[in-house]
Protein backbone atom coordinates (compact mmCIF):
# COMPACT_ATOMS: atom_id res chain seq x y z
CA UNK A 1 0.00 0.00 0.00
CA UNK A 2 0.93 3.61 -0.47
CA UNK A 3 -0.64 6.09 0.56
CA UNK A 4 -0.59 10.58 0.02
CA UNK A 5 0.19 12.34 3.91
CA UNK A 6 -0.80 16.18 4.07
CA UNK A 7 0.30 18.31 7.09
CA UNK A 8 -0.85 21.50 7.77
CA UNK A 9 -1.49 21.84 11.17
CA UNK A 10 1.45 24.30 12.29
CA UNK A 11 3.77 26.46 10.25
CA UNK A 12 5.24 23.80 7.89
CA UNK A 13 2.66 23.10 4.66
CA UNK A 14 4.02 19.45 3.82
CA UNK A 15 2.83 16.63 1.64
CA UNK A 16 4.74 12.86 1.59
CA UNK A 17 4.53 9.31 -0.18
CA UNK A 18 5.30 6.31 1.86
CA UNK A 19 4.83 2.93 1.26
CA UNK A 20 3.42 0.67 3.67
CA UNK A 21 6.85 -1.17 4.13
CA UNK A 22 8.40 2.21 5.81
CA UNK A 23 9.90 3.60 2.66
CA UNK A 24 9.33 7.34 1.71
CA UNK A 25 8.89 7.65 -1.88
CA UNK A 26 8.57 11.71 -1.08
CA UNK A 27 8.96 14.34 1.61
CA UNK A 28 8.19 17.95 0.75
CA UNK A 29 8.11 20.55 3.80
CA UNK A 30 7.84 24.31 3.08
CA UNK A 31 8.62 26.09 6.14
CA UNK A 32 7.29 29.34 7.22
CA UNK A 33 9.65 30.82 9.67
CA UNK A 34 10.80 33.69 7.00
CA UNK A 35 6.55 34.81 7.00
CA UNK A 36 6.48 34.90 10.33
CA UNK A 37 9.87 36.05 11.48
CA UNK A 38 8.98 39.75 12.23
CA UNK A 39 6.10 38.77 14.53
CA UNK A 40 8.20 36.54 16.76
CA UNK A 41 5.93 33.89 16.72
CA UNK A 42 3.16 32.19 14.46
CA UNK A 43 0.68 34.44 12.98
CA UNK A 44 -2.75 32.32 12.31
CA UNK A 45 -3.74 34.05 9.65
CA UNK A 46 -0.64 34.34 7.92
CA UNK A 47 -0.36 30.39 8.24
CA UNK A 48 -3.65 29.93 7.28
CA UNK A 49 -3.35 32.05 4.10
CA UNK A 50 0.43 30.56 3.36
CA UNK A 51 -0.91 26.81 3.54
CA UNK A 52 -3.69 27.26 1.52
CA UNK A 53 -1.23 28.95 -1.13
CA UNK A 54 1.34 25.69 -1.05
CA UNK A 55 -0.41 22.79 -0.10
CA UNK A 56 -1.37 22.01 -4.07
CA UNK A 57 1.87 22.65 -5.08
CA UNK A 58 3.47 20.53 -2.10
CA UNK A 59 1.35 17.93 -3.12
CA UNK A 60 2.16 18.14 -6.91
CA UNK A 61 5.91 18.05 -5.89
CA UNK A 62 5.54 15.08 -3.92
CA UNK A 63 3.71 13.03 -6.49
CA UNK A 64 6.37 13.97 -9.34
CA UNK A 65 8.91 13.05 -6.95
CA UNK A 66 7.87 9.77 -5.68
CA UNK A 67 7.16 9.27 -9.82
CA UNK A 68 3.39 8.55 -9.14
CA UNK A 69 -0.17 10.21 -9.58
CA UNK A 70 -3.28 9.87 -7.46
CA UNK A 71 -4.64 6.75 -9.24
CA UNK A 72 -1.00 4.59 -8.43
CA UNK A 73 -1.73 5.46 -5.07
CA UNK A 74 -4.03 3.52 -2.33
CA UNK A 75 -5.26 6.25 0.31
CA UNK A 76 -5.00 9.66 1.74
CA UNK A 77 -4.13 11.23 5.16
CA UNK A 78 -4.65 14.39 6.47
CA UNK A 79 -3.89 15.64 9.70
CA UNK A 80 -7.27 16.51 10.89
CA UNK A 81 -5.84 17.78 14.49
CA UNK A 82 -5.10 19.13 16.41
CA UNK A 83 -3.66 22.62 15.72
CA UNK A 84 -3.95 25.81 14.20
CA UNK A 85 -7.64 25.88 12.58
CA UNK A 86 -7.29 27.64 9.46
CA UNK A 87 -4.05 25.17 8.79
CA UNK A 88 -5.93 22.34 9.08
CA UNK A 89 -9.26 23.03 7.25
CA UNK A 90 -7.02 23.42 4.41
CA UNK A 91 -5.37 20.75 4.70
CA UNK A 92 -8.78 18.21 5.24
CA UNK A 93 -10.33 20.59 2.72
CA UNK A 94 -7.97 19.59 0.05
CA UNK A 95 -7.58 16.10 0.95
CA UNK A 96 -11.82 15.57 0.79
CA UNK A 97 -11.11 17.29 -2.50
CA UNK A 98 -8.69 14.73 -3.63
CA UNK A 99 -10.59 11.81 -1.67
CA UNK A 100 -13.72 12.73 -3.72
CA UNK A 101 -12.04 12.93 -7.24
CA UNK A 102 -10.19 10.30 -7.31
CA UNK A 103 -12.11 7.72 -5.08
CA UNK A 104 -9.33 6.76 -2.65
CA UNK A 105 -10.13 6.41 0.74
CA UNK A 106 -9.52 8.58 3.70
CA UNK A 107 -7.97 8.79 7.05
CA UNK A 108 -8.07 11.74 9.19
CA UNK A 109 -4.62 11.46 11.23
CA UNK A 110 -4.37 13.31 15.15
CA UNK A 111 -0.76 15.20 14.12
CA UNK A 112 0.56 13.94 17.65
CA UNK A 113 -0.11 10.54 16.28
CA UNK A 114 1.73 10.86 13.78
CA UNK A 115 4.94 12.04 15.81
CA UNK A 116 4.21 9.73 18.36
CA UNK A 117 4.30 6.71 15.34
CA UNK A 118 7.26 7.67 13.44
CA UNK A 119 9.40 5.35 15.31
CA UNK A 120 7.82 2.32 13.62
CA UNK A 121 8.07 4.41 10.34
CA UNK A 122 11.83 5.08 10.25
CA UNK A 123 12.67 1.76 12.95
CA UNK A 124 9.74 -0.77 12.69
CA UNK A 125 9.58 -0.75 16.53
CA UNK A 126 7.21 -3.12 17.63
CA UNK A 127 4.71 -2.56 20.28
CA UNK A 128 4.57 -1.43 22.89
CA UNK A 129 6.74 1.72 23.56
CA UNK A 130 7.36 4.65 25.79
CA UNK A 131 7.51 7.90 23.36
CA UNK A 132 8.84 11.55 24.58
CA UNK A 133 7.64 14.13 22.89
CA UNK A 134 9.02 17.49 23.50
CA UNK A 135 8.89 20.20 20.44
CA UNK A 136 7.97 23.79 20.44
CA UNK A 137 4.29 23.27 21.02
CA UNK A 138 4.22 20.08 23.17
CA UNK A 139 6.13 17.86 26.00
CA UNK A 140 3.89 14.91 27.16
CA UNK A 141 4.85 11.04 27.81
CA UNK A 142 2.88 8.54 25.93
CA UNK A 143 2.69 4.94 26.41
CA UNK A 144 1.88 3.43 22.49
CA UNK A 145 0.38 0.12 22.53
CA UNK A 146 -1.51 -0.04 19.31
CA UNK A 147 -1.83 2.86 16.23
CA UNK A 148 -5.13 4.16 17.76
CA UNK A 149 -3.59 3.19 21.69
CA UNK A 150 -2.01 5.81 23.21
CA UNK A 151 -1.73 5.90 27.07
CA UNK A 152 -0.67 10.11 27.98
CA UNK A 153 1.71 9.43 31.45
CA UNK A 154 2.49 13.21 31.97
CA UNK A 155 3.39 16.26 30.20
CA UNK A 156 4.32 19.68 30.87
CA UNK A 157 1.52 21.92 33.22
CA UNK A 158 2.65 25.02 31.26
CA UNK A 159 5.04 25.75 28.16
CA UNK A 160 6.67 23.26 26.27
CA UNK A 161 10.45 22.76 26.17
CA UNK A 162 11.15 24.22 22.85
CA UNK A 163 9.18 26.86 23.55
CA UNK A 164 10.97 27.79 26.96
CA UNK A 165 14.53 27.35 24.76
CA UNK A 166 12.57 29.97 22.26
CA UNK A 167 11.32 32.49 24.82
CA UNK A 168 15.17 31.74 26.45
CA UNK A 169 16.76 33.09 23.43
CA UNK A 170 14.95 35.98 23.22
CA UNK A 171 15.04 37.08 26.75
CA UNK A 172 18.71 36.95 26.28
CA UNK A 173 19.04 38.22 21.91
CA UNK A 174 19.36 35.10 20.69
CA UNK A 175 17.62 34.61 17.05
CA UNK A 176 14.75 32.33 16.36
CA UNK A 177 13.93 29.29 16.67
CA UNK A 178 15.98 29.67 19.65
CA UNK A 179 16.67 25.94 20.59
CA UNK A 180 19.89 25.83 18.24
CA UNK A 181 21.65 29.13 19.69
CA UNK A 182 20.93 28.06 23.14
CA UNK A 183 22.63 24.95 22.28
CA UNK A 184 25.52 26.63 20.38
CA UNK A 185 25.88 28.96 23.36
CA UNK A 186 25.65 27.12 26.25
CA UNK A 187 29.23 24.51 25.04
CA UNK A 188 31.06 27.60 26.13
CA UNK A 189 28.83 28.10 29.76
CA UNK A 190 29.25 27.08 33.35
CA UNK A 191 26.38 25.12 33.99
CA UNK A 192 26.91 25.84 37.72
CA UNK A 193 27.34 29.69 37.67
CA UNK A 194 23.54 30.31 38.49
CA UNK A 195 21.35 28.42 40.62
CA UNK A 196 18.54 27.44 38.70
CA UNK A 197 15.46 25.58 39.47
CA UNK A 198 14.36 21.83 38.98
CA UNK A 199 10.34 22.32 38.82
CA UNK A 200 8.40 19.55 39.64
CA UNK A 201 11.08 17.10 40.77
CA UNK A 202 10.11 17.05 44.16
CA UNK A 203 6.48 15.89 43.14
CA UNK A 204 5.35 12.54 42.05
CA UNK A 205 4.37 11.36 38.82
CA UNK A 206 5.85 12.44 35.02
CA UNK A 207 4.74 15.96 34.78
CA UNK A 208 6.63 18.86 33.72
CA UNK A 209 6.87 22.34 33.89
CA UNK A 210 9.26 24.89 32.38
CA UNK A 211 7.50 28.43 33.04
CA UNK A 212 9.65 29.04 36.00
CA UNK A 213 12.86 28.61 34.83
CA UNK A 214 12.11 30.80 32.55
CA UNK A 215 11.36 33.22 35.35
CA UNK A 216 14.48 32.31 36.86
CA UNK A 217 16.45 32.55 33.99
CA UNK A 218 15.16 35.95 33.65
CA UNK A 219 15.65 37.25 37.12
CA UNK A 220 19.23 36.37 36.57
CA UNK A 221 19.38 38.12 33.79
CA UNK A 222 18.22 41.29 35.42
CA UNK A 223 20.14 41.30 38.46
CA UNK A 224 23.56 41.35 36.16
CA UNK A 225 21.82 44.18 33.52
CA UNK A 226 21.36 46.27 36.96
CA UNK A 227 24.72 45.24 38.38
CA UNK A 228 26.93 45.91 34.95
CA UNK A 229 24.55 47.86 32.72
CA UNK A 230 23.94 44.85 30.06
CA UNK A 231 25.16 41.12 29.11
CA UNK A 232 28.88 39.79 28.70
CA UNK A 233 29.10 36.92 26.44
CA UNK A 234 29.85 34.42 28.84
CA UNK A 235 26.94 35.52 31.16
CA UNK A 236 25.10 34.94 28.36
CA UNK A 237 26.88 31.46 27.74
CA UNK A 238 26.58 30.12 31.14
CA UNK A 239 22.50 31.27 31.75
CA UNK A 240 21.91 29.13 28.49
CA UNK A 241 24.35 26.28 29.84
CA UNK A 242 22.37 26.36 33.67
CA UNK A 243 19.11 27.23 31.23
CA UNK A 244 19.94 23.28 29.25
CA UNK A 245 21.23 21.03 32.25
CA UNK A 246 18.27 22.59 34.16
CA UNK A 247 16.17 20.89 31.24
CA UNK A 248 18.04 17.80 30.93
CA UNK A 249 17.80 17.23 34.42
CA UNK A 250 13.92 17.73 35.13
CA UNK A 251 13.42 15.83 31.54
CA UNK A 252 15.93 12.60 32.59
CA UNK A 253 14.30 12.21 35.76
CA UNK A 254 10.83 12.53 34.73
CA UNK A 255 11.86 10.03 31.72
CA UNK A 256 13.15 7.51 34.16
CA UNK A 257 10.39 7.56 36.39
CA UNK A 258 7.79 6.66 33.09
CA UNK A 259 10.44 4.40 32.17
CA UNK A 260 10.10 2.64 35.62
CA UNK A 261 6.43 2.63 35.91
CA UNK A 262 5.60 1.29 32.14
CA UNK A 263 8.92 -0.94 31.99
CA UNK A 264 8.91 -0.07 28.62
CA UNK A 265 11.55 -1.85 26.61
CA UNK A 266 12.33 1.15 24.27
CA UNK A 267 12.30 4.89 24.68
CA UNK A 268 11.79 6.52 21.83
CA UNK A 269 11.91 10.64 21.14
CA UNK A 270 10.32 12.72 18.68
CA UNK A 271 9.75 17.33 18.27
CA UNK A 272 12.35 19.68 17.38
CA UNK A 273 13.98 19.50 21.24
CA UNK A 274 14.78 16.18 20.72
CA UNK A 275 18.21 17.29 18.32
CA UNK A 276 19.45 18.88 21.52
CA UNK A 277 22.67 16.81 21.83
CA UNK A 278 23.06 17.21 25.93
CA UNK A 279 19.07 16.46 26.66
CA UNK A 280 19.57 13.49 23.62
CA UNK A 281 22.92 12.20 26.03
CA UNK A 282 20.88 12.91 29.31
CA UNK A 283 18.24 10.70 27.89
CA UNK A 284 19.93 8.13 26.18
CA UNK A 285 21.52 7.44 30.00
CA UNK A 286 18.33 7.00 31.07
CA UNK A 287 17.58 4.55 29.11
CA UNK A 288 20.70 2.68 29.17
CA UNK A 289 20.17 2.43 32.95
CA UNK A 290 16.45 0.98 32.86
CA UNK A 291 17.63 -1.43 30.18
CA UNK A 292 15.64 0.35 27.64
CA UNK A 293 16.68 0.83 23.93
CA UNK A 294 16.93 4.36 23.38
CA UNK A 295 15.69 5.40 19.58
CA UNK A 296 15.65 8.91 18.11
CA UNK A 297 14.51 9.58 14.49
CA UNK A 298 16.47 10.86 12.03
CA UNK A 299 16.12 15.11 12.63
CA UNK A 300 13.98 15.57 9.21
CA UNK A 301 11.42 13.01 10.89
CA UNK A 302 11.49 14.68 14.21
CA UNK A 303 9.93 17.38 13.22
CA UNK A 304 7.24 18.17 11.46
CA UNK A 305 6.87 16.85 8.22
CA UNK A 306 3.97 14.56 6.59
CA UNK A 307 5.90 11.33 6.00
CA UNK A 308 4.87 10.75 9.57
CA UNK A 309 0.96 11.65 8.62
CA UNK A 310 1.07 9.33 5.67
CA UNK A 311 2.29 6.56 7.96
CA UNK A 312 0.17 6.91 10.82
CA UNK A 313 -2.36 7.31 7.95
CA UNK A 314 -1.29 3.28 6.66
CA UNK A 315 -1.77 2.41 9.88
CA UNK A 316 -4.79 3.69 11.07
CA UNK A 317 -6.60 2.42 7.81
CA UNK A 318 -4.97 -1.20 8.39
CA UNK A 319 -6.56 -1.03 11.21
CA UNK A 320 -9.95 -0.48 9.77
CA UNK A 321 -10.07 3.07 9.86
CA UNK A 322 -12.01 5.32 7.10
CA UNK A 323 -13.20 9.08 7.05
CA UNK A 324 -15.79 10.19 5.03
CA UNK A 325 -16.70 13.90 3.42
CA UNK A 326 -17.96 14.72 7.14
CA UNK A 327 -14.13 14.46 8.84
CA UNK A 328 -13.89 17.48 10.99
CA UNK A 329 -11.18 19.81 11.61
CA UNK A 330 -10.49 19.77 15.43
CA UNK A 331 -8.13 22.80 17.24
CA UNK A 332 -7.97 20.75 19.98
CA UNK A 333 -7.96 16.67 20.33
CA UNK A 334 -5.99 14.70 22.61
CA UNK A 335 -4.33 11.60 22.00
CA UNK A 336 -5.20 9.89 24.48
CA UNK A 337 -8.74 8.41 25.20
CA UNK A 338 -9.58 8.83 28.63
CA UNK A 339 -7.47 11.14 30.71
CA UNK A 340 -7.11 14.61 31.43
CA UNK A 341 -7.63 16.22 28.04
CA UNK A 342 -6.30 20.28 28.23
CA UNK A 343 -3.38 19.74 30.58
CA UNK A 344 -0.20 19.86 29.08
CA UNK A 345 -2.06 20.23 25.23
CA UNK A 346 0.27 23.37 24.79
CA UNK A 347 -0.66 25.66 22.41
P1 LIG B 1 4.66 21.13 17.20
O1 LIG B 1 5.34 20.17 16.30
O2 LIG B 1 4.50 20.62 18.57
O3 LIG B 1 3.41 21.70 16.65
P2 LIG B 1 6.74 22.98 16.52
O4 LIG B 1 6.45 22.86 15.08
O5 LIG B 1 7.07 24.32 17.07
O6 LIG B 1 5.59 22.39 17.42
P3 LIG B 1 9.08 21.33 16.14
O7 LIG B 1 9.16 21.79 14.73
O8 LIG B 1 9.02 19.89 16.40
O9 LIG B 1 7.91 22.01 16.94
O10 LIG B 1 10.33 21.91 16.94
C1 LIG B 1 10.65 23.26 16.97
C2 LIG B 1 11.14 23.58 18.36
O11 LIG B 1 12.31 22.81 18.65
C3 LIG B 1 11.50 25.04 18.52
O12 LIG B 1 10.93 25.53 19.71
C4 LIG B 1 13.02 25.02 18.62
O13 LIG B 1 13.57 26.04 19.42
C5 LIG B 1 13.27 23.67 19.23
N1 LIG B 1 14.62 23.19 18.93
C6 LIG B 1 15.16 22.97 17.71
N2 LIG B 1 16.46 22.62 17.82
C7 LIG B 1 16.73 22.58 19.15
C8 LIG B 1 17.90 22.31 19.93
N3 LIG B 1 19.06 22.00 19.35
N4 LIG B 1 17.80 22.39 21.27
C9 LIG B 1 16.64 22.71 21.86
N5 LIG B 1 15.52 23.01 21.19
C10 LIG B 1 15.55 22.94 19.86
FE1 LIG C 1 4.49 18.61 15.47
Amino acid sequence: RTFLGIESSCDDTAAAVVREDGTILASVVAGQSALHADFGGVVPEIAARAHAEKLDLCVEQALAQAGLRLADLDGIAVTAGPGLIGGVLSGVMLAKGLAAGSGLPLVGVNHLAGHALTPRLTDAVAYPYLMLLVSGGHCQFLMVDGPDAFTRLGGTIDDAPGEAFDKIAKLLGLPQPGGPPVEAAARAGNAKRFALPRPLLDRPGCDLSFSGLKTAVLRQRDELVAAQGGLHEQDRADLCAGFQAAVADVLAEKTRRALEQTRAPVLAVAGGVAANQTLRAALEAVADKAGARFLAPPLTLCTDNAAMIAWAGIEAYAAGQRDGMDLAARPRWPLDRDAAPMLGAGK
